[in-house]
């Protein structure tokens, strides 16, 4: 089955076409800077040569027709006609509490999106508006919503909780949530399929590190613990935004630099992290590109985030009684063994040693063990496939053919 994914921001449509059955991309692309003098519009699609161009695209409606042009125009022949795409599934950040699957979009579920608008301001709005843009340039085939927190729907309220009075929580819904479900889950299961362990019985602790990164705790093949939380701004030093830290330091902060709400939400999302922490950037590329050139802010940026992922790594397997595999992925996961090696670095009391060779050997896009074969926890790094999760569930649904292969 062909699934057009939606992934849409305030400015942004990422969309990937998928042919489920073979589990193939058909064509991906990105339109930035929706609604400004020019956007700019990417086309990828599979083997053969893409575009990339500039042109005035006024809203979320226009970016998606954008989209169906393109895979309509004859000289591309990626699908003959709008009909050949049988679903539209749609990244949507925040859940709530109400969804522990994916679902059929429908106005109630419309509704409980807008209601979730409060938890993920930044998230949300955009992805309703991607999926209304979706509906009226695609509306006679099934859309489906499926969301980063449903994979943490198992977190057990001893993780969830948080230690502030419980009728906030009652009244407010403040917990914790988790985001990245789809990435944390995917690779968990890649990991099923190279253990001869029963799943039931496996503990696995999945490192997304890209420009927003998360650890999370999968034992049993449930989310046990992961470190954002409310929003995504807790947990792992990010790209920009601080994650953990003493909440008294907002208290501080507004009495010694009179800042308003909205600064220190500007502060905490755009201007801490890497790029606060470095002053410089909040690519680990050219974090490392500098640090190696001598910066020792730069240095520091990157010491912090990897004792960052190594304290959580420790935390998790405390929680579960032991790990049998961590699982390192996204962009700077899969992409960076100085990394990985400063994060699992001195852990052979934990009983992770790295095999330094294949580690520095692993090639980019595809699973590979990193460990040595005396580790008693093994390490890998597995590329994510977060749209691919979103396809195979969004053909899944609009089919109604039982379980999702993936479970
Ligand atoms: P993502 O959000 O998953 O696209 O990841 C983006 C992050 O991955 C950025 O911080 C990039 O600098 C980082 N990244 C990508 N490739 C590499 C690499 N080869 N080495 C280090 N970091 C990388």
């Amino acid at each position: 089955m062909i699934v057009l994914v939606i992934n849409c921001g305030s400015s942004s449509v990422k969309y990937n076409l998928i042919e489920t059955e073979e589990k193939r991309d058909l064509c991906r692309g990105l339109i930035e800077r929706i609604g400004a003098v020019t956007a700019i519009v990417k086309h990828e699609p599979a083997g053969k040569d893409g575009i990339k161009d500039t042109r005035h695209i006024a809203n979320h409606v226009e970016a998606l027709q954008e989209i169906m042009d393109y895979l309509l125009s004859p000289e591309n022949k990626i699908i003959s006609s709008p009909d050949d795409i049988k679903a539209v599934g749609h990244r949507v950040v925040h859940g709530g509490e109400m969804f522990k699957d994916s679902v059929l979009i429908d106005e109630d579920v419309m509704d409980a999106i807008r209601e979730a608008f409060d938890l993920a301001p930044l998230h949300n709005p955009p992805n309703l508006k991607g999926i209304q843009a979706a509906k009226k340039n695609l509306p006679d085939i099934p859309h489906v919503a499926v969301f980063d927190t449903a994979f943490h729907h198992s977190l057990p309220a001893k993780s969830y909780l948080y230690g502030i009075p419980n009728r906030l929580y009652r009244r407010y819904k403040i917990r914790k949530y988790g985001f990245h479900g789809t990435s944390h889950y995917y690779v968990s299961r890649q990991y099923y399929k190279l253990t001869d362990k029963p799943r039931e019985k496996t503990k696995v602790i999945t490192c997304h590190l890209g420009n927003g990164a998360s650890v999370t705790a999968v034992d049993g093949t449930e989310s046990v613990e992961t470190s954002m939380g409310f929003t995504p701004l807790s947990g792992l030093v990010m790209g920009t935004r601080s994650g953990d830290l003493d909440p008294s330091i907002l208290f501080y902060l507004v009495e010694k630099e009179e800042l308003q709400l909205n600064s220190l939400h500007a502060l905490l999302n755009r201007h801490s992290g890497l790029l606060g922490l470095s002053g410089y950037a909040s690519d680990m590329r050219d974090l490392i590109a500098e640090a190696k050139n001598g910066d020792r802010r730069c240095q520091q940026a990157i010491d912090v985030f990897c004792h960052k992922v190594k304290q959580y790594i420790g935390a998790y397997s405390a929680i579960m009684n032991g790990c049998d595999a961590i699982i390192f992925t996204a962009g700077i996961g899969e992409n960076s063994p100085l990394i990985r090696q400063k994060i699992l670095e001195n852990m052979d009391q934990l009983g992770v040693e790295l095999d330094q060779k294949k580690n520095e050997a692993a090639k980019s896009g595809q699973i590979e063990k990193i460990s040595s074969d005396k580790s008693k926890t093994e390490v890998y790094v597995i590329p994510t496939n977060e749209e691919l999760v979103i396809a195979i569930d969004t053909a899944k649904i609009a089919t109604a053919s039982g379980q999702s292969p993936w479970v």
